[in-house]
């Protein structure tokens, strides 16, 4: 066509690129903190070929994921017409020159050109249900910029073009006589009858607009990508490829914090050089399609905090000091030294700290650690590390942290348990029950690890005293350590106080290795997954086994028999910490199904879409944050008001008495709490290991008292 003309114009469009994307590149590594992400290469190929090019989480979404999988597909498949058409560019006015097998005249062209033509049409459905979605339905998940608009006509500019020229190829090149149409591409040759009727002169020039049109939407497109959203067309790959394997029950220990704190190191994050690389490629990766807030516990009730916001507002802050943090200025990157001469004037060194500059405190203190947001971003973005990393700034370095939290801490450092009582009362629960301690039976099968809330808390303490009573009569081999056992670490370690949490788990660790202890039962997730996934870092590998997953295999087995009925309609209600973040979703329903008369019903908002208690992320240890979106999605208000009006909904009146179901002793006090301050007084909250104890040592014949008026 013109090879001056496209050397230029591949000269500029790709040189501009390669100079934007260096500079993003060198953005990334400005963030200073590891992150080893170069292990298990096949499961990571695997995740891409799943998640990417299979779009497998883009479908959580329906109408929206089938829509961006023709865009996705028509990427693909329309980028090699791209460098087609700009291999054209240099083979004279008239094209005419096929890509290696891709000549339009030779059977494989035929069949791409076949493909490109349909893929176009669904390209074009594509785009415009994006369009109708962002100017007419406008959900309020989405960030509705004219950006997404302006994208989105880029696309559609692209395929336009593109069918003109072929079009216009068909007219310009064939013989007067012969028709336009072409099976190999039905919807180009549709457009080259209509344009049959204009004058060759007017088509020819259509046919040049829409090659070189196409060649300068695609430079301009690529250029575009790095300063918005839409970057993630490029960032998808490597931030599926490299996203973080070990789920989110694992989050990062802080190594050598003592050393650390004595050469006045930065724990946690402070300033964007905290984050790793990888974080600054989730940043760049988000497609701001709100899935994360839509399902936040926290956004959903009216709080500050909206996950996508947070990611926006970090990217954002990045590349508004991109020089600087590029530079290594050690302001920006929070390394200035002030303690001397020449001291960083002090507002311009807070510009940096992202925490209450860039993010408000509240946006941190509101998340429940639930994992919704990670479990539904479909490009694989993480929060829970980077908001805890965060907080471990805030409490390890700043002291700053909600006033609640502040009991819950001196009791952890205290006395071992964040409820504050004296921890030779561990085992007063078990009293009359006949349970050895770990130190009396030494040799004990299982090690039935109690917890704080079963421990001390009156309502949870019913959990314990029914697990025991069943494991008993199922003649199984446990005991208890007693006051031996202190809190595992976990609502430590979720807010923000890694030294205390690694206290624990090193305690924790010694006591049950020197027992020689192999296999732990827990009726509480917090500590099935503090023990399971994160006590392996600090020398402990048990097998851990949730009292769902245990009762079910006893009934299995034949060992527990739920032979009394429990006349009752029950919903129940997945924790966050055995579900989304271990996948036990089944046990606790298997349970319920075994006891008769129970009717299982599930919310719409269950299983991995279950919302969270409230209770998670040290939630329990402090009040809400407070309401800045009235019209929030799930009701402005607390968290556990919200998941119990969830639950309720699939409960209606009539029939069976109705009860609410759940396998976590913070779970029971957050909806038993949501219960009795919203009315709901004949409702009955109970773990399912209570329901099943009634069940096998005879029970009433309802669970609640009478059923409740509408
Ligand atoms: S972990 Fe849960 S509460 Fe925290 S940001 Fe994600 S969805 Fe919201
Ligand atoms: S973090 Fe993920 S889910 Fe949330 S807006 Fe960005 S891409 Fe969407």
């Amino acid at each position: 066509m013109n090879p001056i003309l496209m050397s230029a114009l591949l000269i500029v469009g790709l040189g501009f690129f390669a100079w934007t994307a260096s500079r993003r590149l060198k953005l990334m590594f400005a963030a200073k903190a590891p992150a080893d992400r170069f292990d298990r290469m096949g499961d990571r190929v695997k995740a891409v070929i799943y998640y990417m090019f299979g779009q497998a989480r883009m479908f959580r979404y329906k109408a929206a994921g089938v829509a961006h999988a023709f865009i996705f597909v028509g990427f693909m498949v329309l980028g090699l017409r791209t460098i087609i058409l700009a291999t054209r560019g240099f083979t004279g006015p008239d094209g005419g020159f096929g890509f290696w097998l891709f000549n339009d005249s030779a059977p494989l062209g035929s069949a791409y050109l076949f493909l490109k033509d349909i893929i176009g049409g669904f390209v074009v459905v594509g785009v415009s249900y994006f369009l109708y979605t962002r100017l007419v339905i406008k959900p309020r998940r989405m960030t509705l910029s004219s950006e997404g608009v302006f994208i989105l006509c880029m696309i559609l500019g692209l395929i336009t073009a593109d069918m003109f020229y072929e079009a216009g190829g068909y007219i310009v090149h064939g013989s007067a006589d012969a028709s336009v149409f072409h099976a190999k591409t039905p919807l180009a040759s549709i457009l080259a009858t209509i344009l049959q009727a204009a004058p060759t002169g007017l088509v020819r020039a259509m046919m040049l607009i829409g090659f070189w049109g196409h060649t300068i939407i695609v430079l301009t497109f690529l250029n575009f990508l790095p300063f918005g959203k839409h970057f993630h067309v490029i960032t998808v790959l490597p931030n599926v490829l490299f996203s973080n394997l070990d789920g989110i029950g694992r989050l990062h220990p802080v190594p050598d914090i003592e050393g650390k704190l004595e050469r006045e190191e930065t724990l946690g994050v402070r300033t964007a050089a905290n984050f790793s690389w990888k974080d600054v490629l989730d940043f760049y990766t988000c497609t701001e399609c709100g899935r994360c807030s839509d399902n936040c516990p926290a956004a959903s009730t009216g709080k500050l905090l909206s996950p996508k916001q947070l990611t926006i507002d970090l990217r954002n802050h990045m590349r508004a000091n991109e020089d600087r943090l590029i530079a290594g200025d050690p302001v920006a990157t929070g390394d200035a030294d002030d303690s001397g001469a020449g001291l960083t004037p002090l507002k311009e060194d807070e510009r940096f700290q992202l925490i209450g500059k860039v993010i408000e405190p509240e946006v941190i203190w509101a998340c429940t650690t639930c994992g919704a947001c990670e479990q539904e971003c479909p490009v694989f973005i993480s929060y829970v590390d980077k908001i805890v990393d965060m907080r471990r700034h805030m409490v390890m370095e700043q002291g700053e942290f909600p006033e609640q939290l502040q009991n819950a801490f001196r009791g952890l450092e205290t006395v071992g348990n964040p409820y504050s009582f004296a921890n030779e009362q561990r085992a007063d629960w078990a009293a009359g029950l006949d349970i050895p301690l770990r130190s009396e039976k030494p040799d004990a099968e299982y090690l039935f690890w109690v917890g704080c809330a079963p421990s001390f808390d009156d309502r949870s303490r019913k959990i314990a005293v029914a697990m025991a009573k069943l494991m008993q009569r199922a003649g199984v081999d446990f005991a208890i350590l007693g006051p031996e056992e202190t809190c595992t670490g976990d609502p430590a370690r979720r807010a923000g106080n890694e030294y205390v949490f690694q206290m624990f788990a090193q305690q924790n660790v010694e006591t049950m290795k020197g027992y020689d202890v192999r296999k732990i039962v827990t009726t509480c997730p917090h500590c099935y997954n503090t023990i399971a996934n994160e006590y392996p870092e600090f020398g402990g590998k048990f097998e851990v086994i949730h009292h769902t997953t245990f009762l079910h295999d006893l009934i299995r087995a034949g060992k527990l028999k739920p032979t009394h009925e429990v006349n009752a309609r029950v919903a129940y209600h997945d924790s966050c910490y055995i579900g989304r973040y271990n996948g036990i979703y089944d046990p606790p329903r298997e349970i319920l199904r075994a006891i008769p008369g129970v009717e299982v019903v599930d919310a719409p908002e269950s299983r991995d879409r279950g919302m969270c208690c409230g209770a998670g992320g040290a939630q329990m240890w402090k009040e809400d944050e407070p309401i800045r979106d009235e019209s929030a999605k799930a009701g402005a208000g607390k968290v556990n008001h919200a998941r119990t009006r969830q639950l309720l909904n699939v409960l209606p009146s009539g029939g069976k008495p109705r009860a609410i179901a759940s396998a976590c002793p913070f779970c029971k006090t957050m909806l038993s709490d949501g219960l009795a301050d919203q009315g709901h007084t004949n409702i009955t909250q109970s773990d399912v290991v209570e329901l099943l104890l009634r069940s096998v040592e005879g029970a009433p014949a309802s669970v609640g008292a009478a059923e409740e008026s509408a």
